[in-house]
């Protein structure tokens, strides 16, 4: 099945909004099998759409259009495609009671023009608006099928998942059944990924594997498609299992889930507490679990300690221990872990040191990062990274691998490289512990 997109509005052209429609529809289109070969991001006008429309092949089985569908004068979209299609457009009542409500109940002054978002093409199935006004539309013409949806994507997404999800899968795959798998990856590049699981990435007739990157994670979608459920699920479960051989040590969820909410979900059924001292990362790792919904319940408190001095006179690192090992250490990472853990009487105890970049420190290279965990292993451990990018990329990636390191350690599953240090590793030379 082959479809085009057509992403109208004047805001995607003069950089006023980046596009998020045909990312978001490309993706969920390619997981049913349809196969987008052309997109196109258009500005408000006539003649562009008609001329774009008139490019579309007899071939093309799905055009999808988005935004243009509002009251305003440069929103042209539906009225052009019903002169292309030559069919009338309609008021529709249910759409023209919404828009009276709506207006009614904000006490906004609703515009003379308002009715035009109540027209719709004649025949074709309206698709209610989740979140707005707009109302879609559903047709078929010359055995294609057109579907028009509202521009903003807080609109457009929750209405594609509600309505037109289910219209496309009743109307174009009437004798097919779906089943999809979802794996969420962390701890590898893209051409890492790429590499490993190319075999499988290229679409057959009945499986779909789409690769999405998430920031610095990813999103492996599998989708299979038989004459039974049955089917279509044995076959998408043979392929996870495939995917699995190839990549498992980076799973960490397989389900549509961040690396955070992973991490904060395997703390909250445990019932334990997370904190952290941070360094070069600033609070962003305090700052991602106070994100989350209800993260008091594993969030007690945290602290930065940006500088040595801050590290030793407020959070309690020894000072011999910065002195001699320099804050770039092991050392350092574990007792920033060890103190946090005591400050704040938190069950696990994180610690991001290290240099951020572009400058080096200590005669370490920018990148180079030491996080220490404490409490969600029988022995607090530090581990050293080199991850070379750029400053902020480096934060953020310290970040998301201290989730990881502590995802591991709640799991029990084996973290190569770290470094436990035992007591008379902390003392000085003369065998006094340090204080
Ligand atoms: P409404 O009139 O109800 O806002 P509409 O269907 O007429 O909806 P537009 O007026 O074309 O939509 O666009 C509304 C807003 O949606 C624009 O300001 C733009 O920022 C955003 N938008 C439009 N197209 C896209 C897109 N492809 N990706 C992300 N945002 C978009």
């Amino acid at each position: 099945m082959k479809a085009e997109i057509i992403a109208v509005s004047d805001d995607l052209l003069t950089g006023k909004a980046h596009d998020q429609n045909i990312a978001f529809l490309a993706k969920e289109l390619s997981s049913l099998g349809v196969k987008i070969h052309r997109s196109h991001l258009i500005e408000d006008a006539k003649e562009t759409l008609r001329a774009t429309l008139e490019q579309i092949e007899t071939t093309t089985d799905l055009v999808v259009l988005t935004g243009g569908l509002g009251p305003d004068e440069n929103d042209i979209t539906k009225q052009t495609i019903a002169e292309y299609v030559d069919i009338p457009l309609v008021l529709d009542q249910i759409s023209e009671e919404k828009i009276i409500t709506y207006h009614k109940n904000s006490s906004l002054r609703m515009p003379d023009n308002n009715q035009l978002q109540a027209l719709v093409i004649q025949d074709s199935t309206p698709i209610r608006n989740a979140t707005g006004l707009a109302t879609g539309m559903f047709f078929e013409y010359e055995q294609t099928t057109y579907i028009l949806l509202p521009g903003p994507f807080d609109e457009l997404a929750p209405t594609y998942t509600e309505s037109v999800r289910p219209l496309i899968l009743e109307n174009l795959f009437a004798d097919m059944k779906f089943a999809t798998r979802t794996l969420r990856l962390f701890g590898l590049s893209e051409a890492e990924l790429n590499e490993k699981i190319a075999p499988f990435t290229q679409a057959t007739e009945t499986s779909f594997v789409g690769v999405y990157p998430k920031g610095e994670e990813f999103e492996v979608q599998i989708t299979a498609r038989a004459a039974t459920g049955k089917e279509a699920a044995q076959e998408a479960e043979a392929l996870k299992e495939e995917l699995l051989e190839q990549v498992d040590e980076y799973v960490f969820a397989e389900k549509s889930q961040s690396l955070l909410s992973n991490v904060k979900e395997l703390l909250s059924e445990r019932g334990l507490t997370i904190t952290a001292a941070e360094s070069l990362t600033g609070g962003q790792f305090l700052s991602a679990f106070a994100s989350e919904m209800e993260a008091s319940a594993v969030l007690p408190g945290g602290i930065v300690t940006y500088s040595t001095e801050v590290k030793n006179e407020v959070l309690g690192v020894s000072k011999a221990i910065t002195d001699e090992f320099g804050v770039v250490s092991a050392q350092c990472a574990l007792e920033m872990a060890e103190k946090a853990k005591e400050m704040f009487q938190a069950d696990v105890a994180v610690s991001l040191t290290g240099v951020a970049g572009p400058s080096s420190l200590e005669g370490e290279l920018p990148g180079t990062v030491w996080i220490g965990v404490a409490g969600a292993t029988e022995k607090a451990f530090a581990k050293k990274y080199h991850f070379a990018y750029k400053r902020n990329q480096n934060r953020h990636l310290a970040v998301l691998t201290a989730m990881n390191l502590v995802r591991l350690a709640l799991l029990e599953q084996s973290i190569p490289d770290i470094v436990f240090i035992d007591d008379e590793l902390r003392e000085d030379e003369s065998g006094e512990e340090r204080q």
